[in-house]
């Protein structure tokens, strides 16, 4: 078996504030290592079930998070930024059997973690066909087209509940509940066995339901990209197929979802 973790740090245990995200912030070490823990609980898991042929995607910020000497030896690590649409994914191919994301959080603008936001921090939101999306549904879709599903997701409290509402077999951890600014967290051990549990119990839902776990991707999608800065929203207009709705939001319409991530890519 063949798995693909996509780590962020946004959702990792207790986190609340941009200083704690950020390389050479004196905040971020002990949140950079928290993230680390936080994987590795997910890598033993797997390598206890027998699975060594794993690969971990670096997919916050500068993508130089982890340092590659805290990982596990089996572990392979995908660093820095391809530069394409397929962003937090980057090498995820069909020869994976299961996706997993660490440290993911809720989709922008949502009370439940202080940090939230969807891909950029300089837009409002992004909607499909009228509903606010989170890092998680663009790319657990673009895991479906590569026909890999995603198996567990880790984060805060009101994401680990959007990923049931989308598919309750998908296993989840939630490392801290957001109250708007603040957040309560249990401790770090606690969380950090929780993902090794999540893990061996997402292994065996793979094994034995692999075709349920799929989301369904809407056979149209219309995307809506509301921008805080409304010149950004007429540029992103000239975009092929895009078209404005207002003064601060462009629309993209497509039945392609690589589609809809480009327009994503090019106009953010
Ligand atoms: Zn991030």
């Amino acid at each position: 078996m063949k798995i693909y973790l996509s780590a962020d740090i946004e959702g990792v245990c207790g986190i609340c504030n941009w200083n704690e995200t950020t390389l050479n912030k004196p905040d971020y070490e002990y949140f950079r290592q928290e993230m680390i823990k936080e994987i590795n609980s997910c890598c033993q898991a797997l390598i206890d079930q027998g699975i060594t042929d794993i690969y971990v995607r670096d997919a916050h910020d500068s993508a130089r998070n982890i340092i590659p000497s805290s990982l596990l030896p089996c572990v392979k690590l995908i660093r820095g930024w391809e530069n394409s649409p397929w962003d937090m994914m980057a090498g995820l191919d069909e020869s994976f059997d299961g996706a997993i994301f660490i440290g993911y959080h809720s989709e922008s603008r949502s009370n439940h973690n202080p940090l939230s936001h969807t891909m950029s921090t300089s837009i409002n939101h992004i909607k499909i066909n009228n509903k606010k999306v989170s890092e998680f549904l663009l790319n657990a879709y673009y895991a479906k087209l590569k026909k890999v599903p995603v198996i567990m997701v880790t984060g805060d409290l009101g994401l680990t509940k959007t990923v049931k509402e989308e598919n309750s077999l998908i296993e989840t951890v939630d490392t801290f509940t957001g109250m708007h600014g603040a957040v309560i967290a249990k401790h770090p051990d606690v969380i950090n066995k929780a993902i090794y549990d999540a893990t061996i119990k997402a292994i065996t839902t793979l094994k034995t339901k692999k075709d349920e776990l799929f989301l369904m991707i809407p056979r149209i999608l219309e995307t809506e990209i509301h921008y805080r800065n409304h010149l950004d929203a007429y540029r992103a207009s000239f975009y092929p197929n895009a078209y404005m709705i207002s003064s601060d939001k462009t629309g993209h319409k497509t039945n392609d979802f690589i589609e809809t991530l480009k327009f994503i890519f090019f106009t953010i």
